[in-house]
């Protein structure tokens, strides 16, 4: 019997965004103080905090501050150093491990990682330096160049569509390491947001299915609209990826689907941005399982009460002609089965997710066009101010 950290231990969390703010509210709302690591003075998640230490994840002097305060620690975003990771491993419970974290930081050592498990993969060559360029072969083409660490949200990929725009792509690039996979016909877009516990326990959210634009997630709907065995197939493909890390904490699996067949994209070691409609659908979301993952609190199987459809808001909806102007929010119903959030960032930018909503109901087609018309007549910014 492994001890279950009791509330009202301090928990720490690198990494102070949206989705830290969210682990921060669940693990407050259990009675847990936390610590946040972000070294954005208005960190959503660092506002909150019960501690923020405002300052870089390589800080040793805030790192050991940690290490006296805290009990365990997880992460809200893949790009935290390893070796930060490492350096709080050494005294702490850290969920997930570096090594886990290591693995799907980089996308040519999660693609090895892929392969040496014989998870399905679209067709991808790495693109480690100059010289790799030349081993390319015409077939991958149309392909996406992305490079193999810090990308997020199609940032630091590039459409290339022969030899030419590659090699251009890869001096933008200052020839960081890349991995060049072959564009897919994509019929649809799932996601698995598991959970394991230290004991090997898992459960998972039911799949759920994404639409992207421009590289970003844009809208999820649960459960996907696909057959069961592509999802029992993407369920079977999450939970031996986390086996095989040895995963403790929640995970994010992306898949692709083309032909029928089922690729997996890429892992996410945190909770998942198409995992946030569990907030208003479920009976425990998936921070909750956050916490109960590195608290040791036993996991439940989390419930589906409601079908959902989660919108992403962008900043770009925060401008009209171009300049800052204010939201009119007043579109949405007042009743629960519409509910905003918004982040609180301190500025709005084109491609930052500002916040999310999400509808709930028993009909998905039904509101997934109520989503729809709330995100069109958002996107026309149609402030009285
Ligand atoms: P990120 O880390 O930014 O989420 P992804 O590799 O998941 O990067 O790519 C973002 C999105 O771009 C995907 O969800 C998908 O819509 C599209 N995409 C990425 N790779 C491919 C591919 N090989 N074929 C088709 N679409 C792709
Ligand atoms: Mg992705």
């Amino acid at each position: 019997m492994v001890d279950i950290i009791k509330p009202p231990s301090m928990l720490g969390i690198l990494g102070g965004g949206q989705l830290g703010r969210f682990f921060v509210i669940s693990a407050q709302k259990m009675g847990y103080k936390v610590t946040v690591l972000d070294p954005d003075k208005n960190s959503p998640a660092g506002r909150i905090a019960d501690i923020h230490l405002c300052t870089s994840y390589e800080d040793t002097s805030a790192l050991d501050s940690i290490k006296k305060t805290c009990i365990a620690v997880t992460i809200e975003f893949e790009n935290i150093p390893a070796t930060t990771l490492e350096y709080l491993e050494t005294d702490l419970i850290v969920r997930p491990s570096s090594k886990a974290v290591s693995v799907v930081q980089n996308r040519i050592h999660e693609k090895a990682f892929f392969m040496d498990n014989h998870f399905p993969v679209g067709p991808f060559v790495v693109i480690s330096d100059i010289e790799s360029l030349a081993l390319v072969t015409n077939e991958i083409y149309p392909a996406i160049l992305k490079i193999a660490q810090f990308g997020y949200d199609g940032k630091g990929q590039a459409y290339v569509a022969n030899r030419k725009e590659l090699e251009y792509a890869f001096e933008e690039f200052n020839r960081k390491p890349c991995i060049l996979e072959k564009k897919l016909l994509l019929e649809a877009e799932v996601s698995v947001v598991l959970v394991r516990a230290s004991n090997g326990k898992k459960v998972n959210f039911p799949v759920i299915e994404n639409q992207h634009i421009s590289g970003i997630l844009d809208i999820s709907i649960t459960p996907a609209r696909v057959s069961n065995s592509l999802c029992m197939d993407a369920i079977h493909y999450a939970e031996l990826i986390a086996s095989k890390l040895n995963y403790i904490g929640v995970m994010g699996v992306e898949f692709f689907i083309s032909n029928e067949k089922i690729y997996v994209n890429e892992v996410a070691p945190r909770p998942h941005n198409s995992g946030h409609h569990s907030l208003d659908s479920c009976d425990f979301n998936q921070f909750d399982q956050q916490v109960f993952a590195l608290t040791d609190t036993p996991l439940n199987n989390p419930k589906l009460i409601k079908n959902a459809v989660m919108v992403n808001l962008l900043g770009d909806i925060w401008f009209k002609n171009g300049k800052l102007s204010p939201l009119n929010f007043d579109i949405f119903e007042s009743s629960s089965k519409e509910i905003l959030y918004i982040y609180g960032k301190s500025e709005a930018r084109p491609g930052r997710k500002m916040g999310h909503f999400t509808v709930i109901g028993n009909d998905t087609e039904g509101i997934l066009i109520r989503a729809n018309k709330i995100k069109s007549l958002l996107s026309k910014n149609v402030s009285k101010d």
